[in-house]
C-alpha cells in the first residue's frame, strides 16, 4: 500500500515554500514538486518585500529551502505532469512517471509572462525591461522611461509611470489607434507618444540604451514597461476542474480554497496581486487553511 501524504505541494516559488514552511510547523507530512522556473528568475533583485529588499530571487529561494530542512518536508525537483482526486485523495504523477497520493493538494504554481515580440527585449528583460513597476519603478525613477503598449494598451502604464518619473514616451509600435482624447489625455500628463514601428532595443549588460526604430531613427531609454499578457505555467489546475477568472487565474475563496474539496491554490496561480510577498502569504494562509481542515475529520467527535 502506497504511503499517503497529508499534502503535496506543486510549486516551490515562494507560495509553496511559505505554505510548506506553515505545514511542517504543524507537524504534517509533506511533498513538495517543483521544476525550479520561478517567474522572477529572469531578474536580479527581488524587491518590495519587507527584510529581503533588493535580495536576489535566487537567494531568496535558496534559503527558503534551507529553513525548510529542519522539518518533515520532502522535496523533488520535477515536474509534476498529471493530477487527479477522487473519494477524497489526490493522486499525482511526476513527470518521471512515480505516483504519489495525498489528502489535500495546493497548486504553487505561477504563471508565466508573454514579451513584446521586438528583438533584443528577451536580453534586457528583468534588468531594464520591465512590467510591473511596483517592483522596478524605484530602480528606474527619473530615467528616460518608455511604455510599450500597441493600439491603446499603454496608457494606463504610460500615465501610471509618470509617478516615477517625469520623462516618459508611450511607443504603440507602428499602431496607430489612439483617438483625439487618448492624445490630449497623455499630452495634459506631459507623456510623449511615439507610434512609429520598432527595429529592435540595444543595449549592453542588460541595461537598455536606446530604442531603434524601423524608419532609422534611434531614441535614448533608460528603461521599458510593458503590460502584457500572462498564462498559467501549468495545466493542473484546469486538469481537475478549476474555475478561472477571465484574466486566466483560478478562483479562490478567502482562505485559498478553490472549487474542487481539499484544494488549494496559492501565489499568481490564485487570483490578487502578483507580488512574492502576497505570494508568500497566500501560501501561509493556504498553509493554515489546510492544517485546519486536516484538525477537523482528524478530531475524534463524541
Ligand atoms: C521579471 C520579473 C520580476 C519580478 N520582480 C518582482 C519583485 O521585484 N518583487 C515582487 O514582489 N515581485 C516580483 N515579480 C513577481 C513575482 O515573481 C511573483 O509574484 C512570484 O514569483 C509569485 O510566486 P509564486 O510562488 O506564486 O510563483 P513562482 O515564483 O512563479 O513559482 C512557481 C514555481 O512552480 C514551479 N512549477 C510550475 N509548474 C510546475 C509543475 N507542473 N510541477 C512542479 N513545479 C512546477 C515553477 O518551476 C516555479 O518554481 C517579478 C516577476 C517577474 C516576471
Amino acid at each position: 500500500m502506497k504511503e499517503t501524504y497529508d499534502v503535496i505541494i506543486i510549486g516551490g516559488g515562494p507560495a509553496g515554500l511559505n505554505a510548506a514552511m506553515i505545514l511542517g510547523r504543524s507537524r504534517r507530512k509533506v511533498l513538495l514538486f517543483d521544476s525550479g522556473e520561478p517567474r522572477n528568475r529572469w531578474s536580479r533583485s527581488m524587491n518590495g518585500f519587507l527584510s529581503s529588499d533588493g535580495v536576489n530571487p535566487g537567494d531568496f529561494i535558496r534559503k527558503g529551502r534551507e529553513e525548510l530542512k529542519k522539518y518533515n518536508i520532502q522535496i523533488i525537483d520535477h515536474p509534476v505532469g498529471t493530477a487527479t482526486y477522487s473519494k477524497g485523495t489526490y493522486v499525482v504523477e511526476s513527470s518521471e512517471g512515480h505516483v504519489y497520493h495525498s489528502r489535500k493538494l495546493l497548486l504553487a504554481t505561477g504563471l508565466k509572462d508573454k514579451l513584446p515580440e521586438v528583438e533584443g527585449i528577451e536580453e534586457l528583460y528583468g534588468q531594464s525591461v520591465h512590467h510591473c513597476p511596483y517592483c522596478d519603478g524605484w530602480e528606474s525613477r527619473d530615467k528616460a522611461i518608455a511604455v510599450y503598449g500597441k493600439d491603446r494598451n499603454g496608457i494606463g502604464q504610460a500615465l501610471a509611470m509618470k509617478n516615477w518619473s517625469d520623462d516618459v514616451t508611450l511607443y504603440t509600435d507602428g499602431t496607430r489607434k489612439l483617438n483625439n482624447k487618448d492624445i490630449e489625455l497623455l499630452d495634459l500628463n506631459g507623456v510623449k507618444v511615439c507610434t512609429d514601428a520598432i527595429a529592435r532595443v540595444e543595449g549592453s549588460d542588460g541595461m537598455l540604451e536606446h530604442i531603434v526604430l524601423r524608419n532609422g531613427q534611434s531614441r535614448p531609454q533608460g528603461a521599458l514597461f510593458f503590460s502584457g499578457e500572462t498564462r498559467q505555467q501549468s495545466d493542473i489546475g484546469e486538469q481537475l476542474g478549476c474555475e478561472f477568472t477571465g484574466k486566466g487565474v483560478i478562483k479562490t475563496r478567502r482562505l485559498q480554497q478553490a472549487n474542487i474539496p481539499g484544494l488549494y491554490v496559492a501565489g499568481d496561480a490564485a487570483r490578487d496581486m502578483q507580488l512574492v510577498i502576497v505570494a508568500a502569504a497566500e501560501g501561509a494562509k493556504a498553509g493554515v487553511a489546510i492544517n485546519m481542515e486536516l484538525q477537523q475529520e482528524d478530531r475524534v467527535k463524541p
